[in-house]
């Protein structure tokens, strides 16, 4: 018999190295939130803590494309919202909220905002993603409902009660907005977010077509502990890594 081999999360043996893996991870995952369809003009953010400066994290520039986005061209934000390296600003609610979320949940080395289509109508209902799905038992009793609009996120403040609605959860459905979520490493991040989008879309279809059939909890909480691990995610992530690299190899760059 063959030996297989599956594939794990890697290890490093210099932070220079883990910073140059995370920041290839984040310009894939923007490519990949562009041919999702994820980009709504300027908006949306996903953040890498970086290795070394835990404070600090790795964002997309201001007003550039998902779809352009380079290794080269993402910033580094201070905890005081400086870009430290870079030429490019940041978005002003990418700090607001992602800082309070990195400095809340010292776990999460990424985290990923866009103002995906069925993200956010789901968010206009105020509602939470319900166990009609194998993939949304992802998020069962595993995300928060951040119920308060009050406009576009600018204050910290702001930040850190979204960071509270978040609490330990994997995800956070911000309403009137769209989606929010976190992993331990950028891999799972973008991998819950690209899978939660498809789950409103799912539950968005399935209530519009008729009286839906919900998985009895004890089975969703035992689906939550077979596809809710953040190993999961990151595992799920890769497939789409190798295509996206393969394609356009250049965010790379
Ligand atoms: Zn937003």
């Amino acid at each position: 018999m063959p030996e297989l081999t599956y594939r794990l999360p890697p290890t490093f043996t210099s932070v220079a190295e883990e910073r140059r893996h995370r920041k290839e991870r984040l310009a894939a995952a923007f490519r990949l939130f562009a041919k999702f369809g994820f980009e709504e003009g300027v908006a949306g953010h996903i953040t890498a803590r970086d290795p070394e400066l835990a404070d600090h994290f790795w964002v997309n520039p201001f007003a550039m494309s998902f779809a352009h986005v380079r290794v080269s061209d993402l910033i580094l934000v201070s905890d005081t919202g400086e870009v430290v390296e870079g030429t490019h600003p940041v978005n002003a609610a990418a700090f607001a909220i992602h800082s309070q979320i990195h400095a809340a949940r010292p776990d999460v080395i990424a985290a990923a905002h866009s103002h995906s289509v069925h993200g956010k109508a789901l968010s206009a209902l105020g509602q939470l993603l319900e166990p009609i799905t194998q993939d949304a038992c992802a998020f069962y009793r595993d995300h928060g409902l951040f119920d308060d609009y009050t406009g576009v996120v600018v204050e910290a403040e702001e930040g850190k009660r979204i960071a509270h609605a978040l609490a330990d959860h994997k995800a956070v459905i911000l309403r009137n907005h769209g989606l929010l979520t976190v992993g331990e490493s950028v891999d799972s991040a973008a991998w819950w977010f690209i899978t939660m989008e498809r789950s409103c879309q799912a539950q968005l279809l399935a209530k519009a077509a008729g009286r839906v059939v919900h998985i009895e909890p004890e089975q969703a909480a035992l689906t939550h502990s077979q596809v809710g691990h953040d190993f999961v995610g990151w595992l799920s992530f890769q497939p789409l890594y190798d295509r996206i690299v393969r394609e356009q190899p250049d965010l790379l760059d």
